[in-house]
């Protein structure tokens, strides 16, 4: 069988587009199939107000590129949606990617075909597609899910994920709005809502850590340095154990004195970015004395900025320490709180118990326990059902910020079969095993940008060294005549036993998150596992590096 190509690439995001460049600069045949009707993944479909980079924008582009570096201008320091949507259009028109890009086409399947070496698709219209190797590229956090609540389609208002979040401009003008979430999308949605809508009422299950954000505009004075250090803030990056500009404190939060870690803290909290988490002292998210002192300090922070006493505790975490989920990082989210048109309510007090045609229902608040917020809206909007006990909070807009089928996610969604017919989805079905989160045993010529057990962190800077690893890869399999690469099953054991050894000891392994595989609203997901690799990046390329410097040993290729 004469396949149609020789590479496919799922995704169009950062990954994708840099994947089919570098495959372009190899000389093969390629082709990308992309859900959207566009280029930019993320940055594509999550639209919601308020949605910026965390990341320092001049940290987060692609940095293969001096043109590009030199060409493009970021606005802000952490860059709203709408120009790093720009962005990844610009770098696709820039290198004239949009010609083998396929977009608007999910693909349904992927099947291995041992007889023609490579690899089928299909698309969402049922048409088929081969190539000899099939590259996923296909997000770690692009499949948005939705709380399973009773009820959950009848709203008859406006109702959105903030992932598909609509195109045309969407107004909070006059309306009661609802959001159920408060992670790092929660976060930027609720700050930026509470802004305009008549009332906001946030619906919160978990209260999380947030640091601020402290973002500005770019100076002109700014703009040229940024550009004249690039090579420096890059190499910044890549000496950094997650990729970005923060580095953690050499010492100890327990080897200083209070007053100087007090000090210390205070000038992180005054600081623009992820330093208060990356860039924090050494033991903060391993030490559980040192986290807890972290902790209080960031709980007193809350109740400097919350007025209501009753409602800062309530933005307290209770079920975690500092910088044991992802940090959401804010702007003026705590004093949100202190309008009287806001909201909070706590699902542990009183739970969701369905959502109905005219809003959410939870457990009613026993009357003595409410504080003074948002009284009038409770008189206002609020019923009581006798029966049931429930509190109508009828709402006109609901917001789902109820995030991803993280890391796993988009694989689990595509019906993938190797050698001899085998799931992908079986095999990982006690949890995700791979080689570097790019290769799998019994899934011959299949090579994930940015699989699960792969790095994170700032995530184009794991994102260049995936993809330039795997074109390498697809470089050497050229030269030397390979049509079959797959990974070993002893090549994969050894890097889930490294795997396994970075994750000792951290803080966060102990919590509920995506970042240890929960997520109670998709079936299956209840457990805690070994979700991710917590190793620092520069372990992670001095371990694949060396793995492909020393001929790809632990691969077999034919
Ligand atoms: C709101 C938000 C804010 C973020 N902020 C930051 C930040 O500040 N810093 C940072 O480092 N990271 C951030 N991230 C992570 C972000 O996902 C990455 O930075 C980066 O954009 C990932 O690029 P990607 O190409 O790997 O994946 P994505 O951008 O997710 O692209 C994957 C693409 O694959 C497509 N796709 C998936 N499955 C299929 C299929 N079966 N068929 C066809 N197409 C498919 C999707 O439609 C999507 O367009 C953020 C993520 C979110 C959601």
């Amino acid at each position: 069988m004469a396949l149609d190509y020789e590479v496919l690439i799922i995704g169009a995001g950062l990954s994708g587009l840099y994947q089919l460049h570098r495959v372009r600069e190899l000389g093969l045949s390629a082709q990308v199939i992309e859900a959207g009707n566009d280029v930019g993944g993320t940055w594509y479909w999550n639209r919601y107000p308020g949605a910026r980079f965390d990341s320092e924008s001049w940290s987060y582009g692609y940095s293969f590129s001096p043109e590009i570096l030199q060409e493009w201008e970021w606005s802000e320091h952490f860059s709203p949606q709408p120009d790093n949507l720009r962005y990844c259009q610009f770098v696709a028109d820039r290198l004239d990617l949009r010609r083998d890009i396929r977009f608007g086409q999910r693909v349904k399947t992927a099947r291995w075909d041992e007889a023609a070496r490579g690899w089928t698709i299909t698309l969402q219209d049922g048409s088929p597609l081969s190539a000899r190797f099939l590259i996923t590229a296909m997000g770690a956090l692009s499949v948005p899910t939705l709380p399973r609540i009773e009820g959950v389609e009848t709203f008859s208002g406006q109702a959105m994920h903030t992932a598909h979040w609509p195109h045309e401009p969407v107004s909070f003008e006059g309306k009661r709005v609802g959001v159920v979430g408060t992670g790092a999308t929660g976060v930027q949605t609720i700050q930026e809502v509470a802004k305009t809508a008549a009332h906001l009422t946030v619906f919160q299950r978990t209260a999380n850590w947030c640091a601020p954000l402290l973002n500005a505009r770019i100076t002109e004075d700014e703009q040229r340095d940024i550009k004249a250090r690039y090579g420096e803030i890059y190499e910044r990056c890549r000496q950094s154990p997650g990729g970005f500009i923060h580095v953690p404190d050499p010492r100890s939060a327990l080897e200083v004195s209070a007053e100087e870690r007090e000090a210390f803290w205070e000038q992180r909290y005054g600081e623009p970015g992820f330093g208060i988490w990356m860039g924090n002292f050494k033991d903060v998210l391993t030490h559980r004395e040192a986290n807890a002192l972290m902790s209080d300090f960031m709980a007193r922070k809350i109740r400097s900025r919350v007025k209501d006493p009753k409602v800062a505790e309530r933005l307290i975490p209770r079920n975690h320490g500092f910088g044991t989920r992802r940090l959401p990082l804010e702007t003026r989210y705590y004093e949100v709180y202190n309008q009287p048109n806001v909201r909070l309510v706590d699902l542990r007090e009183t739970p969701i118990t369905r959502i109905t045609s005219q809003g959410v229902c939870t457990a009613a608040e026993p009357s003595e326990s409410r504080s003074g917020q948002g009284q009038a809206a409770v008189g206002a909007y609020g019923s009581q059902d006798g029966a049931r006990h429930e509190q109508v909070h009828e709402l006109d807009m609901l917001i789902f910020a109820t995030g991803f089928d993280a890391l796993r996610g988009a694989y689990d969604a595509l019906a993938i079969e190797g050698e001899g017919g085998c799931k992908l989805k079986e095999q990982w079905s006690p949890g995700a095993r791979t080689l570097f989160g790019m290769l799998n045993p019994g899934f011959p010529n299949l090579f994930m940008v940015m699989g699960p057990m792969g790095t994170l962190g700032n995530i184009p800077r794991s994102i260049e060294y995936n993809v330039e690893w795997v074109s390498d890869l697809l470089r050497y399999a050229r030269d030397h005549g390979h049509t079959r690469v797959q990974a070993s099953a002893q090549s994969v054991d050894d890097w889930m036993a490294h795997v396994q050894q970075c994750s000792v000891g951290l803080l966060s392994n102990e919590v509920d998150s995506w970042m240890t595989g929960v997520n109670t609203n998709v079936e299956g997901r209840s457990q805690r596992v070994l979700a991710r690799y917590s190793g620092s990046l520069q372990q992670f390329r001095e371990r694949a590096g060396a793995f492909a410097a020393g001929g790809y040993a632990g691969l077999q290729m034919s």
